[in-house]
């Protein structure tokens, strides 16, 4: 008898995968509409070169409340249900006109450039900047090993991404504590500054920032970005003259916290309006370019998801609500703000899709669920597969959604990644590096993926 019951539970833990779902003739059809309207109608990649006219949106900047305003705009023109601003405090980092180093002690290289730029958060220097010598290591064993050498000097991480690694994000994973804590770890050793060589697959020379951090116990000393040729050419010239002295001029600095808003707007669900499905990105970049892939577009394809339905009037049965999160590149208040109202909120956030790995090729969603609903959500594939998802695998969601509490499944999207540290976080992240059909390809599979959770469940 027991035997029989555990049978018949292992039979239902992978019914979906034993007994395919039958394909939803409706649904079919009305995926393949969502990937055919997609990529005629090209809305969400105008949408995208209209947000990119307005720059870039670092938090608390002038431009972020314009895109912010225009991004309601926007919504409400569309036609969605309802569209609000949430408020909420956000850091208020300002870069400043001046970011300059110059070698200002070599004999070959006296007055020469580097092309630097500050990472956000950085602490900026008087008039006369900050002048040390260059150590440098490759990690934070090494600085160590330095100790006493350390002291006075300027730091010069100089670990590259790590290129051996297929997938890029792992590369990027395991160079980017020099950027984030690198201040506080050489601050440990007395040097007085931080030159960081960018986490980028391409080697130009255009300098990555990025969010560093400081603790309240030590000295907080500037961080800077250098473009990998001009990293390339300091590893060179240190080696050449070890006692070369670097100049750094930064006028960058930290206002108090201010106010700011994530926008949201839904489609109201036509037989369960209080289960929810969210779809999102995050809405402030980093000041340089325009924050084209990071994310701009995952904001305007989430945006598009619910144009889409409204283009083809067709009403979900579920909630289906686009939320544009501020302030996920410093301290994701935005975040954290949406999941405060989430979890005391009536209704019943049931999955979190978020876009923020920029806007290639489709390949596949990583979903934060349990095996069960893993299972019953790959039989979602063939539908998926019509724009060009080809796999659903556990995995890492999105720093925004993940922090929505007891929802059935939190989705990542994730695009082909080659070609994303090439531009994010620089001036390299620009609209005409987004391609047309391949953003186009990620609204539709995104729009695929919240009918089928809000048709069929989950
Ligand atoms: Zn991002």
């Amino acid at each position: 008898m027991k035997l029989t019951l555990f049978f018949i539970q292992i039979i239902f833990l992978f019914h979906n995968s034993i007994f395919p779902q039958k394909l939803d003739t409706e649904l079919y059809e009305l995926s393949k509409r969502i990937v055919r309207n997609s990529l005629l109608d090209m809305k969400g990649y105008e949408w995208l070169r209209e947000l990119c006219e307005i720059g870039p949106r670092l938090t608390g900047s002038e431009n972020s409340y314009r895109a912010i305003h225009w991004a309601k705009r926007k919504m409400e023109e569309a036609g969605f249900d309802t569209v609000w601003l949430q408020p909420v405090m956000v850091p208020n980092w300002k870069r400043g006109d001046l970011e300059e180093a110059t070698i200002v002690k070599s004999k070959k290289y006296k007055g020469r450039k580097l092309n630097i730029t500050a990472f956000g958060g950085s602490v900026g220097t008087d008039e006369k900047g900050i002048n040390g010598e260059i150590i440098s290591v490759k990690d934070f064993n090494e600085l160590k090993s330095k100790g006493e050498l350390v002291k006075g000097k300027i730091v010069f991480f100089n670990r590259q991404l790590d290129f051996g690694e297929v997938e890029p994000f792992s590369g990027y994973g395991k160079a980017v504590d020099q950027r984030s804590r690198g201040a506080i770890e050489a601050a440990k050793f007395g040097a007085v500054g931080v030159i960081v060589r960018s986490i980028t697959t391409k080697h130009d020379n255009v300098p990555h920032t990025g969010v560093m951090y400081y603790v309240d116990s030590l000295p907080k000393i500037p961080s800077v970005a250098v473009g990998y040729q001009d990293a390339d050419f300091l590893m060179k010239a240190i080696e050449e003259e070890p006692d070369l002295m670097v100049n750094i001029k930064l006028s960058c600095q930290t206002f108090d916290d201010t106010l700011s808003y994530n926008v949201i707007g839904e489609i109201r669900g036509r037989e369960f309006p209080d289960e929810v499905i969210v779809v999102g990105g995050h809405f402030d970049s980093w000041d340089k370019g325009c924050g084209a892939h990071d994310d701009g577009a995952g904001c305007v394809q989430s945006m598009e998801v619910l144009d889409l339905f409204k283009r083809m009037n067709y009403q979900p049965k579920r909630t289906i609500r686009c939320v544009l999160f501020i302030d996920e590149e410093q301290r994701q208040t935005g975040a954290i703000e949406y999941a405060k109202f989430a979890s005391q909120s009536e209704q019943k956030h049931i999955a979190a899709i978020e876009s923020d790995r920029g806007a290639f090729t489709p390949r596949g969603f990583y979903v934060d669920t349990d095996s069960a609903t893993l299972n019953y959500l790959q039989s979602f594939l063939p539908y998926l597969n019509l724009a060009k998802i080809d796999w659903i695998r556990k995995g890492g969601s999105g720093v925004d959604v993940s922090k929505i509490k007891n929802t059935k499944a939190l989705f990542g999207y994730v695009p082909d990644s080659q070609r994303y540290m090439d531009v994010h976080h620089s001036e390299n992240d620009i609209f005409e590096m987004v391609h047309p059909r391949e953003f186009q390809l990620g609204s539709a599979a995104m729009a695929i993926l919240c009918l089928l959770i809000s048709e069929l469940g989950i």
